[in-house]
Parts: C-alpha cells; structure tokens; sequence
C-alpha cells in the first residue's frame, strides 16, 4: 500500500563544502521543509563529522522527512593540524574532478530507498552555483535543479563577467608590482549596474599573475556552464541592489532574489525540533551572550572575521592595540587558525589593558550576538551571510575586505548603501582607534546606524507575506521544484 507521506516532494540541496555556503543553504532546507518537503541535505563527510562534533552529538537522525547524506571531499588531509578543506583553491579544484560521481551515485541510492517505499522518490535539486556539476547531474536524472548563488547579486555580475577582465589583459598582472603601484584603481566601467568601481572592488581573483589562476578558472567555468534559462536563487532582496538585479534578469530571465533567507526563516512559524538544528563548524560559546547582557545599549563593537579570513599576526597585533585604545567595550572572534602559520598569542600587557572591556572567544552565535541590543558596530570581513545578518540587525559596519566576494560587497556597504567605513588593506592601529570611534560614537557612525535601520525595515518587508522575496520564494516553489508533482 502507498504511503501518503511517500508522495512528499523530495528536494536534495548541495551546499559548496565551507561554512558560509552550508548556513544559508539550510536555513532554505528548513524552508522548504515547512512548505512540505522531504530533505536530503548534502555535506561533505569532513563537514558532517565537524557539524557532528560542534553540536556535541552522534548523528542528526531523529528529524522527521529531514535527512543529512555525505559525500567525500577528495582531498588528502594535510600531514600536522593544517585544515586542507580551508585552503579553497584545493577545494574548488577537487569539487570540479571529484564530485560529481559520488553525487550521482548518491542520487541513484535515494532512488533506490524510494524504491521500496523507505522515502519520497528525489523530485527536484537545489545546488549552491558553486557546484556547477550538479548541472550535469540534473540533466542525467531529468531532474528540476534550481542553482543557488550565496552571496550578493553584485558578487554575481562580477563572476559573469570574469572573462571580460581577462579579454581586455587587465588579468592576469604582469607582476606583483600592480599590486602597489596604482594599477588596481584603475575604473572598471563597463560593466551595467556598477557604479564607481575600480579593480580593487572586484573578486579579488583578478590579483593574479598567474595565467592559470584555479580561482579565476574555477568561477570562469562556472559562468560557462550555467544556461540562460536555469533558474537561479539569490540571498538578497530587491530594494537592497535593484540596478544589478535588473541586469542580471536581462541576462537570466528566471532569477529570483528570496533573501535575506534569515529573515524569511525568523517569520516563518517554525517548530522546536527544526529550530535547534544548527550548522556550525565550529563550537558555539554561548557565554558571549551573557557577557553582552549589562552591557550598556549600542555600546558595544563586535569583530569577526569569518571563517576562512586568515590574517599575519603583524595585522592582529595592529587590530588588537586599534580596538584596546579606542576604549570601546568589544567582542572579539579569533578563531583558532585565524593567523597565518600559527596559534595566537595575545601579550599579557594587551589581555590586562582590555580585561575590563573586551571579551575574546573562538565562535559564537552570530545572528544571535548582532541583535544583542548591547551591539552598536561590526567590525567585518564582508561575507555576504554576515552582511546581510548585519543589515537584518541594523547594526553599521566597519569593512576589512579579505578576498572573493568581499570587496564588491565592501564597496556596495560603503558606497552604496553608506552603512559602513573600509579599513585599509594594510591596517594600522592609528586608523582602527580613529574608525572604531567614528562608528560607535561619531557623526557619521550616527548617520550609518540610521540608514542601516532603514534597510533592516526593507528587508522584514520583502521577507514578510506579500514581500517581494517571500513572493519570490514561493513562485520558485510552484513554478519549478513542484513542477514534476
Ligand atoms: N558565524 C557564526 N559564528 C562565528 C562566525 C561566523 O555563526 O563566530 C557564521 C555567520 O553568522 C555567517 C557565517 O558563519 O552565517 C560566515 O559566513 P560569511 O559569508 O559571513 O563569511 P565566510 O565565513 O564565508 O567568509
């Protein structure tokens, strides 16, 4: 006899295998589960042993329709306690040879299972862009496979168009010397919807000197093998880069905005079991939480870095001293591996300077720390999840681009939406006290906070009932993932 709940659409999201891809791609799994679909969500075995490990728990089983698969990531592990999986030229390389066939098989496994009635047969893909095979996948299985882009429509254009840098020999330099010498100010204005943006702004893959760049081919590949008519998800709301978006829909007629996802997911009723299931890689301390609670409103300035920014630890020292002296109370991320070739180690004159002020922790819960009402300023990476988690929480920011996407996005925050101030590349302590000041109690700081208000009121209502992205979310729904059912 049929099952009824066997007949449940069965979508299988693939993230790209790093932590600000797996984020957001859950919170649209949780999504997509409470609109009635049955989950497979795919991570690499290294990932699912680390969700596994921060969560302090033997498995993820126990979610009703809801179910974690892995595949292997290809990569050897790196002798000592180096993490390969944070190198990303090696992951792009391997998710490009090794991938696809383990995908495949998976897919052939839930058929299998479905088969016999144990799950809903696989009816649709939901594949992070950055996973270009599951193109190939899709065709083989004649699935729907809607292609998810992380970060901002901005980041988008830039990857679209990689080529246009290379065909013009501004890619790859000629030496290191452009990267000093002027060259990387030079105007960039033949791209539709970017306004006053020079080289430095772009995916900061255009800094190469080699021909053979693996970033700048992987994402070149990329912008090759997406046809025009795929339909493409973005994490980002109309009202916040209209000018790109409407570029983009000239170029990809079905392309659909449907973020901020964690304002979608924080409006859309949801149960106790779906709600506690996270996706940190790394181990959560709660205790910043109860640190920020007598703290004095807006006081407070929060630092983090990301989870693959890596920095000398020349360039910690002169954050360090730059957040000690400006005398703001902050909260400060360091992850373990953040400094280049080594463990950090803060001085014990720094640790008593900061002792009553400042709080120094490995990970935490981010979106929970940035609507703490204690938290006034951000100082960021620019990755686009804590961008958008930024504008959610009104919070302005100081921007320390580190590589990828981020400096468009540094751009779009600073110039565009005027709710953030970038340090420079070489960062000095003089500049972080100046600036960390100017954002938690100057004028302009002032001006960012209000204007960062603003977008965060823009964002609830595109993700609200009858919001431009909520809209969006549930056309994609009718229109492509429920079309086979
Ligand atoms: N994050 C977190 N706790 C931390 C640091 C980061 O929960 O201490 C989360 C953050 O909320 C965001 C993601 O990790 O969702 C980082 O993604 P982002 O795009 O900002 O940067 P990336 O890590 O990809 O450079």
């Amino acid at each position: 006899m049929e099952n009824f709940e066997v007949r449940k659409p069965h979508a299988v999201l693939i993230p790209a295998p790093g932590q600000g891809h797996i984020n957001p791609l859950l919170k649209l799994a949780k999504l997509l589960h409470l609109k009635g679909f049955h989950i497979t969500f795919v991570n690499t075995e290294y990932n699912h042993k680390r969700l596994l490990k921060s969560r302090g728990s033997n498995s993820f089983d126990g979610f009703t329709d809801f179910c974690f698969e892995t595949i292997p990531d290809g990569l050897t592990p790196l002798e000592g306690d180096g993490d390969v999986t944070q190198h990303v030229p090696s992951l792009c390389l391997s998710i490009r040879k090794n991938f696809l066939k383990p995908y495949c098989e998976l897919l052939s496994r839930l058929n299998e299972s479905a088969n016999i009635g144990l799950i809903p047969h696989v009816t649709c893909l939901v594949s992070d862009c950055l996973m270009s095979f599951t193109i190939q996948a899709a065709k083989e299985f004649a699935l729907p496979n809607v292609l998810f882009f992380p970060s901002s429509a901005c980041s988008l254009l830039n990857v679209l168009y990689f080529r246009s840098f290379v065909e013009k020999g501004l890619t790859p330099l000629k030496d290191e010397s452009y990267l000093t010498n002027g060259y990387l100010e030079t105007k960039v204005d033949w791209i539709p919807g970017l306004k006053n943006f020079r080289l430095k702004d772009i995916f900061d893959f255009i800094r190469t000197t080699n021909p053979n760049d693996i970033m700048l081919e992987f994402f070149i590949d990329i912008a090759d093998r997406v046809p025009r008519d795929s339909t493409i998800i973005l994490n980002t709301f109309n009202e916040l880069e209209s000018d790109v978006i409407n570029v983009l829909l000239s170029m990809f007629p079905s392309l659909y905005p449907i973020g901020p996802l964690s304002s979608l997911l924080n409006q859309t009723p949801s149960n106790h079991q779906l709600a506690s299931l996270d996706s940190n890689l790394w181990k959560e301390n709660t205790k910043c939480l109860e640190w920020l609670e007598p703290k004095e409103p807006g006081s407070v300035v929060y630092v983090n870095f990301g989870s693959i920014t890596v920095m000398s630890e020349e360039k910690l020292l002169e954050f360090a001293w730059g957040l000690a002296n400006s005398k703001k109370p902050f909260l400060w991320i360091i992850r373990p591996d953040l400094v280049i070739g080594g463990s950090v180690v803060l001085s014990s004159e720094f640790l008593n300077e900061i002792s009553d002020r400042g709080l120094i922790a490995s990970w935490c819960p981010q979106e929970k720390v940035l609507n703490h009402p204690s938290i006034g300023g951000f100082l960021t990476h620019c990755g686009w999840n804590s961008t958008t988690e930024s504008i959610c929480a009104g919070v302005p920011m100081l921007c320390w681009p580190f590589f990828g996407d981020q400096p468009p996005n540094s751009r779009f925050i600073c110039n565009e939406w005027e709710i953030g101030i970038e340090i420079d590349t070489n960062v000095k302590r003089d500049e972080v006290e100046k600036l960390v000041n100017e954002l938690m109690v100057g004028e302009k700081g002032k001006k960012m906070r209000q204007k960062a208000m603003e977008l965060k009121k823009k964002a609830l209502e595109s993700t609200s009932p009858g919001g431009c992205s909520y809209m969006n979310l549930d056309k994609v729904i009718k229109e492509v993932l429920l079309k086979q059912n």
